[in-house]
């Protein structure tokens, strides 16, 4: 058990500081090294200057899918639409075991980069049946004690195309799931869509559970999900429980109709996820010259006051065949694809891989201050631009102020 971490760098804060930790694994104080350097005491971690963090947060996640690049057909078009057929034939053959031990590796993965908390989407429909979600369940009992995993039961297929999936998510949810999934933009017409939204704020009612939506993940200015969704839930009374996926279409509206959306947004105080890495390759691709990026508008939204995360999405799979699980890569592409590297910026792409995505998720006990639970990286750098520069895996990472790797 470590008591303390001292002569670290913190975010936000000048010199170097102590951060004590209670048997209860909290953080009791933080305070400025005194003169003398730290005591020779095995049970406190000398950070040498390096920032110190709380544990990166990846908020979108496909565990079912993390390895399953070289089981599927090759994409060969690179789009959403080639990747979605070719994992709708490959997870009719997938079995539970298989999908545990694909999770599981991209789960120790993201530990080794420092994440204590993931939010992972899990199929359920007709074609992936329950094996998918057994699996990914599994993965999280098996790795409890190291980090933390929301499961968020995803329809990829569709819900009103895919009939069976309305009571394979039902069937998710009472096995321990926790999230309402959803991807609004893939049913057949507009209407569809609609019920689709519809359907997802019932099934959160019945359960009681939060909702996470894939939505406009398109570069098609006429897909028009996300100001439903939002509306939704302001009609609903889910405000603050709901999260947009997504949501490449906006940066393809005018800009008239984008302060619309954007406003109806910040009235449902939805919650916004990026996805940089997946977003840039998938998108743009029916573009010439310019080719549209493919992010949402990051920066635009921000300023509006929503609260905007960044995800990894995808490890090595048909969506896309990169990944690592490493947070600060994701925050590196959002850092160059939105523009965000002057100082302000860089803090920003920060807040999207800590703060932000705890608040979307609701994590009562995350953060680096007093009370809260010591889950906590220590990086060798000294500051945000370098810990994005660089890159670089966590010398150490904490749990509840044990030791989970490095040091
Ligand atoms: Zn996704």
């Amino acid at each position: 058990m470590t008591t303390a971490v001292t002569n670290a760098h913190l975010r936000g804060r000048d010199g170097l500081w102590t951060i004590a930790i209670v048997a209860d694994g909290t953080i009791a104080s933080l305070d400025p090294v005194q003169p003398g350097g730290a005591p020779a005491d095995p049970t406190v971690i000398d950070a040498d200057g390096g920032l110190v963090l709380p544990a990166f947060i990846d908020c979108h996640l496909h565990l079912d899918l993390a390895y399953s690049l070289d089981l599927v057909a090759p994409n060969t078009s690179g789009t959403l639409v080639e990747a979605i057929g070719h994992w709708s034939e490959a997870k009719r053959e997938l079995t539970a075991e298989n999908v545990r031990q694909r999770a599981l590796r991209a789960i120790d993965d993201e530990i080794s980069f420092g994440v204590g908390h993931i939010r992972t989407h899990v199929d359920v429909g007709t074609a992936a049946e329950m094996r998918l979600c057994e699996g990914i369940l599994a993965a999280r009992e098996a790795t409890r004690e190291r980090i933390d995993i929301q499961i968020v039961v995803f329809p990829q297929d569709g819900i009103v195309q895919d009939p069976g999936a309305l009571e394979q998510m039902r069937e998710a949810m009472r096995l321990g799931c926790d999230v309402i999934g959803g991807i609004a933009h893939n049913e057949r017409t507009e209407a569809d869509s609609r019920r689709h939204i519809d359907l997802l704020f019932d099934l959160a009612e019945e359960f009681d559970a939060d909702i996470d939506c894939h939505i406009d993940e398109t570069d098609d200015p006429r897909s028009r999900c996300t100001e439903v969704l939002a509306a939704k839930t302001v009609e609903r009374g889910w405000q603050g429980r709901v999260t947009a996926s997504h949501v490449c279409a906006l940066a393809s509206y005018d800009d008239e109709h984008a302060a619309r959306v954007i406003s109806l947004l910040v009235e449902g105080r939805v919650h916004v996820i990026t996805n940089p890495g997946v977003n840039l390759h998938l998108q743009g691709r029916g573009d010439r010259y310019p080719k549209r990026r493919g992010l949402t508008r990051v920066s635009e939204l921000i300023d509006a006051g929503i609260n905007v995360s960044a995800g990894q999405d995808c490890i090595r799979d048909p969506f896309y065949p990169l990944g690592t699980g490493n947070m600060l890569e994701v925050g590196h592409l959002l850092i160059h694809a939105d523009h965000l590297s002057t100082p302000a910026g860089i803090e920003r792409v920060a807040d999207c891989i800590t703060d932000n995505p705890a608040k979307a998720l609701r994590l009562d006990g995350y953060g680096l201050a007093v009370g809260k639970r010591a889950d906590l990286v220590i990086l060798d750098a000294a500051d945000m631009t370098e810990v994005f520069r660089t890159r670089q895996a966590p010398r150490c990472v904490l749990r509840g102020g044990r030791r989970v790797m490095g040091c």
